[in-house]
């Protein structure tokens, strides 16, 4: 059996969207912006696209949603255009976002910090949220932009985006949210909001890889990185990828109708889950269930290093993931956990499952098995494990 639970990662292109997104590769790829039967064809196929994408997020047509790359193109896009547009014009010095982003907005962050930029790195708290009130304190009249993530890669933690971009909008300050590991396993509707950009990608909710978007409202249209022709608009030039486009149209419309069998089922056989993982002694799971997305359980066992874990785990067919880049001999911890100040041997400890809607009961009873397994055997070579205090779960709160 083979159980992939890093959904986070990426997913499994749903076969109802590879079924809609086949015939434009063969039969039908003409440019849309060209003017002949071959475009006209998929220049519908992209209209009909863009409206399931707009639909799925709850955009109004007045305002923007401009295809990209992925999220990381979309998240780099939010922040150097606010530099460009604001912070080099003089006008402003400032952005805030949270210390567990995703690396495309801490690394873009960090650049901008290099060219004189003011950004503040919020601290999350011992659940791994940033809490709308830390918020508010470092607003200034200076602050250009707001980038807060909707749901974190790792944890899965729910972030108060609504509330801290309401707060933004009272003050004038622009806000993004990095929605892509919420869309699907949350009700998104950004017409209901103060967002003014949201960032998503369709690979995390079973469309295709290579393709994402970036939200603009009505009015705070962000200046384009890609020049070069008027696609979406003049927004962001390049031939568009209309295969992925209509795979994302298709994928957020299969998303948004599966949103409550996310909210539900999803969730209890990660509940199910998490509760069998529980039961081993020595274990932890920081974000409460209640402010996480469905899908999501990073979950330490003390004594046992994550890689060791998904060593085991993958010889037997299981993918999960420590949100750790593990480049050197070094074993990094996870950063989400050392941003919560968890002690050092529970930060290098952190495995992520992520399910998904195709996720089934037996490969879960197979993974919790499997899990059990890994860590008896682990343990019983584990020499900081023979030394660790047993059975301290409150420790970390
Ligand atoms: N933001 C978040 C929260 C993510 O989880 C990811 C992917 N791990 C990205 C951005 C980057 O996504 P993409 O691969 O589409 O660039």
């Amino acid at each position: 059996m083979r159980v992939y639970l890093d959904n986070n990662s990426t997913t499994m292109v749903d076969p109802h969207v590879y079924e809609a997104m086949e015939p434009y590769f063969v039969q039908r790829y003409g440019n849309p912006n060209s003017l002949h039967c071959f475009a006209s064809e998929t220049h519908q196929a992209l209209k009909a696209a863009m409206q399931k994408i707009y639909a799925g997020i709850g955009a109004n047509n007045e305002d923007s949603v401009v295809i990209t790359s992925c999220a990381t193109e979309s998240n780099n896009w939010a922040l150097k255009s606010i530099y460009f547009q604001y912070i080099l014009t003089g006008q402003k010095n400032h952005i805030i976002i949270s210390e567990v982003e995703h690396p495309s907005i801490i690394a873009t962050a960090r650049f901008l910090e290099s060219l004189g930029c003011k950004v503040t790195y919020l601290p999350v708290n011992n659940e791994g949220i940033v809490e709308a009130h830390t918020l508010k304190d470092f607003l200034t009249d200076k602050t250009a932009l707001v980038s807060m993530m909707w749901v974190n890669n790792e944890t899965g933690a729910i972030f108060p985006v609504e509330e801290m971009a309401q707060m933004c909008n009272e003050r004038g300050i622009l806000f993004h949210t990095d929605a892509t590991q919420a869309i699907g396993k949350l009700p998104v509707n950004v017409k209901e909001t103060k967002i003014d950009y949201l960032t998503l990608s369709a690979h995390k909710f079973h469309g295709p890889k290579g393709v994402g978007a970036l939200y603009m409202k009505k009015g705070k249209e962000l200046m384009p990185l890609l020049h070069g022709g008027d696609h979406m608009g003049g927004l962001r030039s390049g031939t568009l990828n209309v295969a992925g486009i209509v795979g994302m149209g298709k994928a957020i419309e299969q998303a948004v109708d599966a949103l409550d069998f996310e909210l539900h089922e999803v969730k209890a056989l990660r509940d199910r889950f998490e509760d069998a993982l529980l039961e081993i002694p020595d274990t932890f799971v920081v974000t409460p269930r209640e402010r996480r997305s469905p899908n999501t359980i990073l979950i330490s066992f003390r004594g046992i290093e994550g890689e060791s874990m998904l060593w085991d785990l993958n010889k037997d067919g299981i993918a999960a993931s420590t949100g750790s880049a593990c480049a050197s001999e070094d074993l990094e911890s996870n950063p989400v956990m050392e941003a919560i100040g968890a002690e050092a041997d529970l930060a290098h400890t952190a495995i992520r499952f992520s399910l998904s809607r195709f996720t089934t009961n037996e490969e879960i009873d197979f993974v919790i098995e499997r899990v059990k397994e890994a860590v008896k055997r682990l343990r019983a070579i584990s020499s900081s494990y023979a030394y660790a205090p047993k059975n301290h779960k409150d420790e970390l709160h």
